[in-house]
């Protein structure tokens, strides 16, 4: 990955005096549906590219499959669109053989909570130094209308024509109630401050930085966020100096919760509470362990690898 020109252009050696713009980050235009909450994430992640100038050349999206999965398209970094629910896999292989790149994650609901579940568990556990992204819009988009862990109960869809059977899927509490979990957070697309002020945070965290993003599917759930986009009351944010602030929102969004993200049970007993929209960090422990670091690869020269990899295939020579 590192040894030939970038996706953006660059050489090793090249010198690092260079800046970054948007358009640096740009790649083929987006093609989501109109109105689609996933353009706005894109929008806030190459804010987020902008303002912490990392090298096109050193950052690697990885995603599933599913709409949101198209976002490794939609950027000029390195990218991997992979298989439905093995986003993680991928993502832990190449923050585990290139500690030095900034590794995301990009998975839709039915992607991480579903096929890939298994995965989303253990990539907690691991809690390896990457950023998760969950672009929970509460419906499977891509194959027109299914249900998927997180629809609410009793929403209609093209599965469960009658209104989901079951209680839908908690993620936050799922998550915090997983061993070694290190960061959790909750951001709406629709609240462009605190969504930026929110992946930054991640970005920022040693660990797994995970946020689930409440994500507006107008053309299968139309309805879902709706009540909440015009009554800013239906909205609590967690405030503490180490979880998200967003000050340009005082004015609109009132409903305020002091929580202190170092605190795991209060954290869980607000995840929990699901009769209000609750945004902010839930947990944050910067002290678990890190696989990443345990077990990171010693470096080795080119000449070394190219004589580990010798060794190894005389052993088959004939
Ligand atoms: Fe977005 Fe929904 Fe369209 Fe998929 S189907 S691109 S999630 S609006």
């Amino acid at each position: 990955m590192s040894d030939f020109a970038c996706a953006a252009g660059c050489m090793p050696g090249m010198d690092d005096d260079r800046s970054f713009e948007l358009g640096d980050y740009e790649g083929a235009l987006a093609r989501w549906c109109p109105g689609c909450g996933d353009h706005a994430v894109l929008t806030a992640v190459q804010r987020l590219l902008v303002a912490e100038q990392l090298k096109p050349e050193q950052t690697v999206f990885v995603s599933g499959i599913g709409c949101s999965s198209r976002f490794p398209h939609y950027l000029k970094t390195y990218g991997f669109h992979g298989l439905h629910g093995r986003a993680f896999p991928v993502a832990t292989g190449v923050k585990l053989h290139r500690p030095d790149l900034n590794v995301f994650v990009v998975m839709g609901d039915g992607d991480c909570c579903s096929i890939g579940a298994a995965h989303w568990i253990h990539a907690i556990r691991y809690n390896m130094n990457m950023v998760a992204l969950l672009l929970d819009n509460s419906i499977y988009g891509l194959t027109k209308k299914q249900t998927s862990p997180t629809t609410p109960q009793g929403f209609k869809t093209n599965t469960q024509p009658m209104g989901s059977f079951l209680p839908a899927l908690n993620p936050l509490t799922t998550m915090l109630g997983t061993t070694n979990v290190s960061f959790v957070a909750q951001t709406a697309e629709w609240i462009p401050a605190h969504l930026y002020a929110t992946l930054r945070a991640a970005y920022h965290h040693k660990g797994l930085g995970f946020v689930r993003i409440l994500q507006r599917c107008p053309m299968f759930t139309p309805s879902l966020y709706e009540r909440a986009l015009r009554d800013p009351s239906l909205i609590e944010l967690l405030v503490h100096d180490d979880g998200v602030n967003a000050p340009e929102l005082d004015g609109i969004y009132g409903n305020r919760i002091a929580h202190d993200p170092g605190n795991l049970n209060e954290g869980r007993q607000l995840a929990e509470d699901s009769a209000r929209i609750r945004l902010g960090v839930f947990f944050r422990d910067e002290n678990r362990p890190r696989y990443d670091e345990i077990r990171r690869p010693p470096k080795v020269s080119a000449t070394e690898r190219i004589a580990l990899l010798n060794a190894e295939l005389d052993k088959y020579a004939v």
